[in-house]
This record gives C-alpha cells, structure tokens and sequence, in this order.
C-alpha cells in the first residue's frame, strides 16, 4: 500500500512563507523484508568495488573497507554510520528537515504546533506547584524552530513566568544543525566551547534566556527539567531481527559480492549477543526492531525525572509493540532505499512506545501513546486556530492556516500516526498520602493533552 501522509514526505506550508506549494507523495513502500535473506558468509568479505565511488560515496567506501575488514554490521551499526558518523554522517552533513531538505515535521508546518506544546509544558509548571526553575531540554532539535515557538509563548506569557528562571538545553549531535539552531535562536550570536561548563556552545535567545548545547544528554546539567524530544527516537539505530525455522537471527548489512557498490541484508548465521538480550521469550511477531539506545535514554531521562523532578514529552511516529518492518529511508521527501547511497538519505524507524513505557522502569508514570490529533484537541488547537482565522486579513493566510490544520489533525495525514507520550512523577498522578488520607486533598489537575484542557 502507499505510505500515509505521515511520514516525512510532505512539504512546508509554513517554510514556503504561506505559498502552498505542491505536495509530493512517496512513490511506493520499500519492499518489506518478508523474503527470506541469505546467511551471512563466515569469513571474510571479498573486495568489491565501492572504493571507486566518488563524491557522496564516501561513506559507502568508508562503510565497505570496514565490512571487507571485519564481516557484515548490525543494522544499528549502519545506521549510527549513516546518520551521525563525525565526518560524513547524514545528520553531521546534511540533516535535511524542512522545504528544502528531505523530510518535514509538525513544527515546521505550523507555529501553532509548537504554541501548544510551550503551553503543555506552562500547564504542567503550574500543577507541579511553580518551581522557583526549570530547564527546558530538547533532544535532537532540528532547526530549532519548535523551540523557537515555545519560547514565544514563554515569552508571552511573561507575566506568569516572572519570577521562574529558565534556561534552554539542546542536545544536538550535528554541528552543521547547531549552527542552523544558532542563527534561528539567537540570531547567530554564540560563544563556542565555554570554559568551566560542560556544553560545547552557548548563547542568548532573541528572548533573553541562556541556551547551551550538547553532544550528550548526560552532560546535561543536573535540575528541575522539562524534556522534549519530537521525531527524536525515530533516528536513533535499530537492532532488527527475523523468525526463522533455527529460531531468532539478526539481519545485517555486508556487501553483495555479485553487485559492485552495492550493499545488502544478510541473517546471523546463528544467533546474536543482541537477538539473546533482546528478543522476549513471548513475542509472537516474525520481523522484530528494538532500538537499545532509545532505552537508555529514557531510562535516564526517567532517572534525572525521579531525582530532580520535571516531565518529558516525546512526540513521533509510532507503535505499541505491534509493528514489524518500519525501517525506511528519505531523500528530498521521497522514499529512499535504505542501503542505497548511505549518508545521503535520512534513515528512520517507528518507535516502539512499549519499549520506553518498559525502559523506564517503573521510576516514573507514563501517559499514552496518545494521537497527536487527540492531544491537540485537548491542547485547544480547535480555539487556537479560530483566533488565528479572525486576526488574519487575507484568505491565502487563512486557506493556509486551515491547511496546516488539516495536516496536523486529519487522521489520514499526521493526525493518527504521530503519537505522544509522557513521563511524570508519580506523585504527579497520585498523591503521596492517598493510600493514608484518601479523603485529604483535593484532586490533581489533569494533564493536559492526555485530558480536556481546563481553562481556569
Ligand atoms: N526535532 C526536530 C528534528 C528532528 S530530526 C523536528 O521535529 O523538526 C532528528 C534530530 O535529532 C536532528 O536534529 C539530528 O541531528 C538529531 N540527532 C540524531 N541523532 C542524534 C543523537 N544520537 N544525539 C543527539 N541528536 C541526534
């Protein structure tokens, strides 16, 4: 079947500066891995001829010297390499997000997306009891323009924040995409490796509030936090693995040794150190991704919440642990073969909400996968776009704002498969004394997005 609207192929409204260019549809689905793959040779790869590839073969002549050195990798070994290797990594060269990249996300289609996230995490300030601080951290910010938007909203909302300080903390890998996060956050106007922190870059928003940023959200400093990490997950690697009549192989990326330049999946011949630690006793599934360092992080992330207090919201496209072969590639919004042309193509996989509700290891609660087009609801997209209709004079804004609407909310397009998610406190969701005092202390606020929004 043809891909949703969801994935990453469709164009900005909001970066055509309200133009409404032409919509690009993803051509067909990559053929899933339901043929049977052949077994891994034992011994080495003979030499094929990706070292002549010239310009953006780089990396796949990088890539086959390691496979003819030492055997196939795991698919989360090619993809790190792909993605975030330091010199020719996708993300490290390109990290094409926006009109003329190779994918498009919610808060580059409308400001509204991330108004309503700058205000989720205001709500969630205020029922936590207004800490005297808080750090907004985001994983993997893009251009920075989600950030950008919720900023405004603190910014609007002065009066509430007063007395609140507030920092911002990127964790960005890229550099190229740190310095795009640069110019758009502070017009460009950053100090690179400062002394005595831990961040390699710091500046001042156009707002008036310290950002700093990192390769690693360890070395975020510790403190009161609210995490934010939007298609995020989505690009950390996989480890993937297929049912076969031995039992559980791992597949991996080697050469084809018939096709010059070209790479291939192969299976484990025998199991795996990551199909023994990764695979559950009762899945019933024949195509399994586990994507390990998205457990870590939200393990940590899960940690600091239960230490320092805060929330963590994670938008992206996913499953509950029902999905098999999601692995996919893009390229100038169209869908790219994964193996083809490494480093050049965004590469990315559906996340397994189930896998982080597992990961966090009961140290904080968890709220959904809740749709987006649900958690927007609740969030007053529906008010939010009504006054947005009534300030704008022409009707190419208007047709613009309700097609951005559209984009967001029809279940057909980004409504239904994007998701969101959230890590609380407990004692957010359950008073501390409830099982002494049942009776003792008012209800909690709901969270909002996950529930009706009550506008006090
Ligand atoms: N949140 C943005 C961008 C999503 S693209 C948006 O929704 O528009 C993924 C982002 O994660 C990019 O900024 C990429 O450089 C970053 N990234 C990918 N892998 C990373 C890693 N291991 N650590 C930190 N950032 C990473």
């Amino acid at each position: 079947p043809p891909l949703p609207w969801c994935c990453r192929s469709v164009r900005s409204w909001r970066a055509a500066g309200g133009r409404l260019g032409p919509l690009s549809l993803p051509l067909s689905r990559r053929a899933p891995l339901s043929a049977p793959l052949p077994a891994a040779p034992p011994a080495r790869l003979r030499s094929g001829q990706a070292e002549a590839a010239g310009g953006d073969g780089a990396m796949l002549r990088h890539l086959a010297r390691k496979l003819r050195a030492s055997g196939p990798v795991t698919v989360a070994e090619y993809m790190r390499e792909a993605l975030t290797n330091p010199g020719q990594g996708y993300y490290t060269r390109r990290g094409g997000v926006g009109e003329s990249g190779d994918f498009i996300t919610s808060p580059e289609i409308s400001q509204v997306f991330g108004e309503l996230i700058g205000i989720w995490y205001i709500s969630e300030w205020m029922a936590m009891g207004k800490p005297s601080t808080f750090q907004l951290v985001e994983l993997g910010p893009g251009r920075g323009t989600l950030t950008e938007d919720i900023l405004r909203v603190f910014k609007q909302l002065t009066s509430v924040l007063s007395k609140c300080d507030v920092s911002v903390h990127l964790v960005e890998v890229s550099p190229k995409l740190s310095e795009i996060q640069a110019v758009m956050l502070t017009g460009g106007k950053v100090q690179p490796n400062p002394e005595d922190e831990s961040a390699y870059m710091k500046g001042i928003s156009k707002t008036g509030i310290p950002i700093f940023w990192y390769r690693d959200i360890q070395d975020v400093p510790p403190g009161y936090s609210f995490y934010l990490a939007h298609e995020f997950f989505d690009a950390l690697p996989i480890h993937k693995f297929q049912r076969t009549e031995k039992g559980w192989r791992e597949v991996l990326v080697d050469i084809d040794p018939e096709v010059p330049d070209q790479l291939r999946f192969v299976l484990s011949p025998s199991r795996t150190p990551a199909t023994q630690n990764f695979i559950q006793p009762e899945e019933t599934r024949d195509h399994v991704e586990v994507c390990p360092e998205a457990g870590v992080i939200v393990q940590r992330l899960a940690s600091r919440i239960e230490k320092d207090g805060g929330a963590a919201l994670v938008a992206d496209y996913g499953h509950d642990g029902t999905k098999t072969d999601t692995f996919r590639g893009f390229r100038n919004h169209k869908l790219h073969d994964v193996l083809s042309a490494p480093g050049t193509a965004d590469l990315t996989a559906d996340v397994d909400f189930s896998y982080l509700r597992k990961m966090a290891q009961g140290k904080t609660a968890t709220l959904g996968p809740i749709k987006q087009r649900e958690f927007l609801k609740n969030m007053g997209i529906d008010l939010r776009l009504q006054v947005l209709l009534q300030n704008s004079g022409d009707t190419a804004t208007r047709e613009q704002l309700l097609r951005s609407y559209d984009m967001l909310m029809n279940p057909e397009k980004m409504g239904d498969c994007f998701n969101f998610f959230a890590l609380l406190p407990h004692h957010r969701l359950v008073h501390p004394d409830k099982k002494d005092k049942p009776e003792s202390k008012s209800p909690l606020p709901p969270v909002a997005g996950f529930n009706e929004l009550l506008l006090k």
